[in-house]
């Protein structure tokens, strides 16, 4: 049993209170906030080194929310040298696993506890459904964090079968300073899928959140002292990618690179490393997800879950479903099942309304690749079927349709490219469903895909031969923290979440004793 834990002082929000407020109350909520924007380093916030800072724009509608603190090399270098003497001196990683454990658990109550700044935070800087952040951001950060709280004092080493007259012990040994390079997607969720493991096995932190997304990565820290995190183990230094984020790739002193982003920053990671210390750098990297649709799939149950893998969080999920490989004697029936789904769906509007399905895209720099991503598509011969423009630009929000694209040549760039908007790309076979499944791997990415079918047998054969790091079977983007996620090829090799992300943050000593 974890040691108990004390109630949180102040009554806040439940999360099911959350969930029953009106637009007006999340406004009213919103002009109440007051939130830091300073380095957390040490147990403390302080201003960065510089003296430079950079703003955060909201992007439903434009606004500056803040001027945020931009950490640099000396910020990046204080955070990991917090790091390192508290993982030295063994201020966390020598505590008791029960003593650890109730820490993590405290700071997930206190995750929850805060749910209404958290995703407030969340939606004023990313966009996310107000609803969403609760629900998934916040309520997840929460589960995964008490995940690996829970594993840490059930997980085991190993005794190898040495001869008679030894006793050869496996051990997990924590890697030292690990720094975290996340996106802002899931600003909250995807930094506790590499914070929990991280913290759990007793290594320290230094995160470096996306320039959209510091705020709630800020925050985050700050519960986690207050549930009673030594300083100096968790230290978040925001700033730009190429200042904070290349000092944090280049640093010396860090054992490991645990980064989610795009593929082309995440190979940067590995020249960095390559160029400093040979850490160690795990990728999770962007997809081009296929979701596989044979003749005899339920066309209204596929096309609901195609509706909401592309254009759930609008379309900017890292395995959002945004390439269908549909077999041609189905495709019409199918585009007018997602267009009448996606009618019904996706309201758009202000994120802080409860009653938005689909919010605006992260800055306008986003903005404007989707929307040119659109336009090459149908010069490339795609046809609209719905969607593909700009909406609610009076309210300076940076909204786009939910788009869809038929007709697509799988080797176009709508084919081949990451969008990371609500940007569906059709494309249709008419063979057999082996060239189906050619088609769907005809990719640089591996991250995710599905295949809709009756036959069980087929299904099978099809999940076998689809090369994805997650494979769904009439379903999509089903998860939980208990099952591994990452890709492959392109996609990256890392894998966060499960049992098994614990073997990223640590690693294996042999202890041969001789017996005799
Ligand atoms: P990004 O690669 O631009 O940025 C990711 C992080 O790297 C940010 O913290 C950023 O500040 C930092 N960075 C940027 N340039 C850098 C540089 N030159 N040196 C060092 N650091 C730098 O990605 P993004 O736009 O924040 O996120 C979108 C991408 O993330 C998409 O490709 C998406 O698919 C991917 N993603 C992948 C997963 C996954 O688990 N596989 C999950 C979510 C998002």
């Amino acid at each position: 049993m974890s040691t108990p834990t004390q109630p949180v002082e102040t009554p806040r929000p439940t999360v099911p209170e959350l969930l029953a407020r009106s637009h007006g109350q999340w406004l009213e909520a919103a002009s109440r906030l007051e939130f830091e924007t300073r380095p957390y380093i040490d147990g403390g916030y302080r201003d960065a080194r510089s003296g430079a800072t950079f703003a955060t724009v909201s992007p439903r509608d434009g606004s500056v929310l803040a001027q945020v603190h931009a950490g640099n090399a000396d910020d990046v270098d204080d955070a990991v040298r917090a790091a390192r003497t508290a993982f030295e001196d063994g201020r966390w990683r020598l505590l008791d696993p029960k003593q650890r454990k109730a820490v993590l658990l405290r700071w997930a109550e206190l995750v929850l506890a805060d749910a209404e700044t958290l995703a407030l935070l969340d939606t004023l800087e990313m966009g996310k459904p107000i609803t969403e952040s609760v629900r998934i951001d916040v309520v997840k950060t929460a589960e995964t964090i008490a995940w690996y709280a829970e594993a840490l004092d059930k997980t085991y080493d190993e005794v190898a079968p040495a001869p008679h007259g030894a006793l050869a012990l496996i051990t997990r040994e924590p890697l030292g300073v690990v720094g975290a390079v996340v996106p802002w997607n899931y600003a909250l969720l995807i930094t506790s899928w590499k914070l929990a493991p991280a913290l759990a096995t007793g290594n320290s932190v230094v995160l470096k959140p996306a320039e959209q997304t510091s705020l709630a990565a800020l925050r985050l820290a700050e519960l986690a002292t207050e549930a009673g995190l030594p300083d100096g183990v968790l230290n978040v230094v925001p700033g730009l990618g190429e200042t904070a984020g290349q000092a944090l790739g280049r640093h010396r002193d860090v054992d490991k690179i645990a980064f989610t982003g795009s593929p082309e920053v995440g190979r940067l990671f590995q020249v960095y490393a390559g160029e400093s210390n040979g850490k160690q750098v795990a990728l999770e990297a962007g997809g081009k997800s296929a979701q596989l649709v044979l003749p005899d799939a339920d066309l209204t149950a596929a096309a609901s879950a195609i509706s909401w893998g592309i254009f759930y969080n609008a379309g900017q999920t890292c395995n959002a479903g945004s390439r269908v490989v549909v077999h041609e004697s189905v495709r019409e029936r199918l585009l007018a099942e997602i267009a009448k789904v996606t009618e019904e769906t996706f309201s758009l509007g202000d994120p802080l309304d409860p009653a938005t399905v689909m919010g605006p895209l992260v800055d306008e720099g986003q903005l404007e690749t989707v929307l040119g991503h659109i336009a090459r598509g149908q010069r490339d011969g795609a046809r609209l079927v719905r969607g593909g423009a700009r909406v609610l630009a009076e309210t300076g929000g940076y909204h786009v349709e939910p788009t869809v694209l038929a007709d697509v040549d799988n080797g176009s760039p709508l084919g081949q490219e990451e969008i990371f908007g609500p940007v569906l790309a059709v494309v249709a076979y008419d063979g057999d469903v082996d060239e189906g499944v050619r088609i769907a791997n005809d990719s640089a990415y591996g991250l995710a895909a599905s295949v809709w079918t009756r036959d069980i047998g087929t299904a099978h054969r099809a999940a076998r031969a689809l090369r994805a790091g997650t494979v769904w079977v009439n379903t999509f983007d089903a998860s939980d923290v208990i099952t591994p996620f990452g890709g492959i090829k392109a996609s990256g090799a890392g894998r966060d979440k499960s049992l098994h992300a614990l073997d990223g943050y640590t690693w294996l000593k042999t202890t041969w004793i001789d017996l005799t």
